[in-house]
């Protein structure tokens, strides 16, 4: 039996373990420390804003966002159903509602066509979230945004280095949230940032990450925040990450590409866009769709892929068909094919970072067999 390929494997031999030492070696662990404003200031610095607050992960990322922008229980929140569970969440724990796009069959994006038909006078913000690779065509939010007085909550999770127009991802909301899950282009173990331009809101943020703790009357609090803190050795992982983040962009770049080259004459699959008219894929991770006439679905394909020792991962559930949210009486009735089609069609296969040319060919083989 060959090495089972990970669907990922991060990428931790730059100075890492150096950064990682200091902090041993000094004592300093726990969110006082040094590596945390440095990390927070180079981060802010790479999307080019004024703020950078370190969280657990992304998820509270999107959490503490939603609450910082005041977004009030009945309010509503537009978003794609393609998209990871804690976007949702986030909406639905603050009390408001989620409403839902279908996306693009060929980006993955939420379809930006259909944002205007779901403002109601109770939308508050938009949560835009760049997909898989691509980020979403932000000029025309932007301008329903400021047409109608809505909120942009940005998810970058998976732009690290990604850009829009040139301009980097995360740069585009009133807030944006990014992770360091080790599936990202840059990682921290478990992680998160907020970023904004706005001196208020990360003021709040701040307080939100740390309990809500007051500077004058500490265990007096006006308001509930949650232990979001991020660690000196996270901090330490993530400046020695970011050092790289350029070779990082350049080497899924070039992955994506390989990927491409060798699956291109497959009739069955859909291949991810490899660029739009305002960016060019940074392949979070390298998805594929089977096409309406292959006769069996993702999860087969992914059975199969396992026997031969590849790891892959399903695409995202639509916000839509969750269980949790029907169960709670929203988006009954509701549908959206060309997210129910990808979640049902799509899977990625291992793109992680660590993952060399012969693995990458060796899945290429498996993928193959399948047809
Ligand atoms: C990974 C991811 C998150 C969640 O980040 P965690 O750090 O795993 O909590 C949120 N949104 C998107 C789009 C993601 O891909």
């Amino acid at each position: 039996m060959v090495d089972f390929i990970p669907v990922n494997e991060p990428l931790l031999n730059g100075n890492e373990k150096k950064y990682l030492n200091e902090c041993i070696d000094t004592g300093w662990i726990s969110s006082e420390g040094p590596f945390v404003k440095q990390f927070e200031e180079k981060f802010a610095q790479t999307v080019g804003r004024k703020q950078a607050i370190a969280v657990s992960n992304g998820s509270v990322a999107l959490d503490a966002a939603v609450v910082a922008l005041d977004i009030q229980p009945g309010d509503e929140v537009i978003l794609p159903t393609f998209t990871i569970i804690s976007c949702g969440a986030a909406i639905v724990r603050a009390g408001a509602v989620p409403v839902v796009v279908d996306c693009d069959r060929h980006t993955w994006n939420m379809d930006v066509e259909q944002i205007e038909a779901k403002i109601t006078p109770k939308t508050k913000a938009i949560m835009v979230v760049h997909i898989y690779g691509l980020p979403v065509d932000l000029t025309p939010i932007l301008e329903l945004a400021k047409k109608y007085g809505l909120k942009i909550i940005e998810d970058a999770a998976e732009m690290h280095g990604q850009t829009y127009k040139n301009k980097p991802c995360g740069s585009f909301g009133d807030i944006s949230t990014f992770s360091f899950y080790p599936n990202k282009h840059i990682t921290t173990g478990e992680g998160g940032m907020i970023v904004t331009d706005d001196d208020n809101l990360a003021q709040r943020c701040r307080s939100l990450r740390n309990l809500c703790f007051q500077p004058q009357k500490r265990f007096v609090h006006e308001e509930l925040g949650w232990n979001l803190r991020f660690t000196n050795l996270q901090a330490a992982v993530g400046v020695a990450q970011l050092e790289r983040l350029k070779e990082f962009v350049a080497k899924k770049r070039r992955m994506g590409q390989r990927y491409t080259e060798q699956l291109a004459h497959i009739s069955q699959l859909e291949l991810p866009l490899v660029k739009t008219d305002y960016a060019e894929s940074i392949y979070w991770v390298y998805g594929v769709v089977l096409r309406d006439d292959v006769p069996f679905d993702a999860t087969e394909a992914m059975e199969q892929l396992r026997q031969q020792g590849i790891g892959t991962r399903p695409f995202f559930w639509c916000m839509h068909e969750q269980p949790v949210f029907l169960k709670m009486g929203l988006f009954s009735g509701e549908s959206y094919p060309v997210a129910e089609r990808l979640a049902r069609r799509g899977f990625y296969v291992p793109s992680g970072l660590g993952l060399t040319d012969e693995q990458l060919d060796r899945v290429v083989q498996g993928v193959k067999t399948l047809f």
